[in-house]
């Protein structure tokens, strides 16, 4: 019986690889169409627009908090008043960097020593969701963080491990997170999980909330979206005002490359921000900010049409990926479980077996390319050996079916071989 089932398997697979194809369902990137229905941003500006907000964009105008209209712009789009946000370059993960690398030098404001400077010696701890977004790690790890972990559940991080961490030591300097159709699970916090680790009691009284919200508008559709959360409010309502920092970037809304990166927090911590980005740097680019707020004003609907244009595009990706996973593998779960996300830009599969590494190996070989195994947790190295990230945004819809049935073949060979090798 097994032997028949890895036969059939191993042919099915051979017969897909003998196509020679040559996919990619690995980068969580934009595609072309994503990316064209912002090319009127290439000529948002004229060479009559050298002004905006009655300041000259060409020279180093409005300091280092960005633009008043751009600040306007994505205040609104995170729910909290232009005083509350700092619109800076292309790279959100740019400015988490910089904000925690800044906590390390100096502290934060509520910090009684820099987080790189802790009694004893000891390395600042951070907790992480897994299975998570590898850029996380990678940042907190080469900044020197030890990260802590806690599980992603379906509406959210796991609050109550996360102020079991948080209690119990004050070198546990925080959480980062993905709030919003999160990296790879595309799971959205619950109202009441964000209100309740906005209050959490932490041993450290500098403990923050870092959530990075890359996809808090990134629905795929228009009914039955996640609803995205305030930290900014829901923490100054828990008495904890400087407990959050809030990051966000136009990359998955315009370019790429070119977009803006953006972060909410409280007045007083946008001001110590401020304070060591002026050090720095004498403003972001204002050009693109010019630009930004004139292409996206200019948009129909506005940012948010925007967002449904590509929802419309995206949404058909998703939805092959769930159809060809179901009607291959079926629905029991005897070869894998994944998610089937509302928004964002992956999806978390897990094998049955421990066989990710297998799948992505007979994946690659087939012409198949897929997040490497592993790339969910710190280091590379996932224990359980089950998760795999999907990526279909990028690849035009028809090869995200025909990367799928391949995906769906090399999941059940490797779950055959598997399990023909461990009775
Ligand atoms: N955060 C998350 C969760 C992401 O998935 C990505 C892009 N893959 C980024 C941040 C990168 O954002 P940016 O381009 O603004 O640095």
């Amino acid at each position: 019986m097994t032997t028949d089932a890895l036969t059939q398997a191993r042919a099915a697979y051979d017969a897909f690889r003998a196509r020679g194809l040559k996919l990619n369902m690995q980068r969580g990137q934009p595609s072309d169409a994503d990316f064209d229905l912002s090319n009127g941003l290439l000529s948002a500006l004229g060479e009559a627009d050298t002004h905006l907000d009655g300041l000259d964009l060409r020279n180093y105008p409005g300091g280092v908090t960005g633009l008043p209209s751009a600040r306007a712009l994505f205040a609104q789009y995170l729910d909290v008043k232009a005083e509350n946000v700092i619109v800076w370059n292309n790279s959100s993960l740019e400015l988490q960097a910089m904000v925690l690398t800044f906590a390390l030098l100096h502290g934060l404001r509520g910090s009684a020593q820099p987080w790189a400077r802790l009694p004893g010696g000891a390395p600042p701890k951070m907790i992480v969701t897994l299975p998570g977004y590898d850029r996380h790690f990678l940042l907190l790890q080469t900044l020197g963080f030890e990260l802590l972990s806690v599980p992603m559940q379906p509406d959210g991080p796991d609050v109550a491990a996360i102020a079991r961490l948080a209690a119990e030591d004050e070198t546990v300097k925080g959480v980062l997170f993905v709030p919003t159709y999160s990296n790879p699970g595309g799971e959205s916090i619950s109202a009441g999980k964000a209100r309740q680790l906005a209050g959490i009691q932490a041993a450290a009284s500098d403990f923050t909330i870092f959530a990075d919200d890359a996809y808090r508008a990134h629905h795929l559709s228009d009914d039955g979206q996640d609803t995205p959360v305030n930290f900014v409010v829901l923490c100054r309502d828990a008495g904890f005002p400087d407990r959050a920092f809030v990051f966000a970037s136009t990359s998955k809304v315009t370019f790429a490359s070119g977009g803006l990166g953006f972060v909410a927090s409280s007045e007083d911590n946008i001001k110590w921000l401020s304070r060591f980005l002026n050090a720095q740097s004498i403003g972001p680019n204002k050009v693109e900010q010019a630009r930004h707020v004139r292409f996206l004003q200019a948009y129909p609907g506005g940012l948010e049409g925007l967002m449904r244009d590509h929802g419309r595009l995206i949404a058909p990706k998703f939805a092959a990926v769930d159809e060809t996973l179901r009607r291959e593998l079926g629905e029991s779960g005897e070869y894998a479980t994944w998610t089937s996300p509302r928004g964002g830009y992956f999806i978390s599969l897990d094998t049955a077996e421990p066989v990710a590494a297998r799948v992505v190996e007979l994946a690659e070989a087939a012409g198949v390319s897929l997040t490497p195994a592993g790339a969910t947790y710190p280091g590379g190295q996932d224990a359980t050996g089950r998760n795999i990230r999907l990526a279909p945004t990028r690849p035009p819809l028809d090869e995200v079916y025909t990367a799928m049935q391949g995906v769906a073949a090399c999941i059940r060979l490797a779950t055959e071989e598997y399990r023909a090798a461990h009775g």
